[in-house]
């Protein structure tokens, strides 16, 4: 089968929205989660909530994989994997980016999903980068995964495309595009964005912030439940 795509699925907003684009694209999805000891861990407590929702709507399954990537957290990790930085302040070694950034995250979470689809002869990798949030980081912009892409054809001589439906999208935009995919309003209610890790949302950080003022600037309500 061509039609076969591995979705990097964090169980945030823009991966969740990212899974039902792809879900409504491919005949087979695959979903990796990535495990690096992040403090917002309770998003991969979701993942298979998340899935449930497709089955219900689409009525397929999605095979999911949870990839140790602790290796992460040992290479000192920035603010997600810290508990003693606030990912509200700027990292510690790059204070253009926010402290939640985690220097390779992206490349070696791209390098593993494509990885794993060699084993499942899947060489559509589809991911929720964005280049137009707020945070910045080199490793969400498209010429990083341009370049990702091109490391993949040298390195395992299979052409993988890497997918990015949001790359380009505003906040508000991407609410607007889940608003579209059927499954996905519902999904996104077992979704998880908060960097305090809370459920309920705190509503009140970075993550949070960002994620009701796109939803708010869409005019929607977010179907997440937050803290009073
Ligand atoms: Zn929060």
């Amino acid at each position: 089968m061509e039609s076969r795509a591995v979705v990097l699925l964090s169980g945030g907003q823009d991966s969740v929205t990212s899974l039902f684009w792809a879900v409504h694209k491919y005949d087979e999805v695959h979903a990796v989660s990535f495990d690096y000891g992040q403090r917002h861990r309770v998003e991969l407590e979701q993942v298979p909530k998340i899935l449930d929702v497709v089955t219900q709507f689409h009525g397929n399954i999605v095979p999911h994989a949870v990839l140790d990537m602790s290796l992460l957290a040992q290479l000192g990790g920035g603010g997600l994997t810290n508990d003693n930085l606030d990912v509200s302040e700027p990292h510690p070694l790059a204070t253009e980016l926010p402290a939640s950034f985690v220097p390779g995250r992206n490349l070696l979470f791209l390098t593993a999903a494509a990885a794993y689809g060699y084993q499942h002869d899947a060489f559509n990798l589809v991911g929720g980068m964005c280049e137009t949030d707020f945070s910045g980081y080199p490793d969400c912009r498209r010429k990083t995964i341009d370049a990702i892409e091109d490391s993949l054809l040298r390195g395992m001589e299979r052409t993988f495309q890497i997918h990015t439906p949001l790359m380009h999208l505003t906040k508000e935009d991407s609410v607007s595009l889940a608003r579209t995919l059927s499954g996905c309003w519902e999904a996104l209610a077992e979704s998880h964005t908060c960097y305090e890790g809370h459920r309920p949302a705190c509503g009140g950080c970075p993550a949070c912030r960002i994620r009701l003022r796109g939803f708010c600037k869409a005019g929607e309500t977010d179907p997440l439940e937050y803290a009073a």
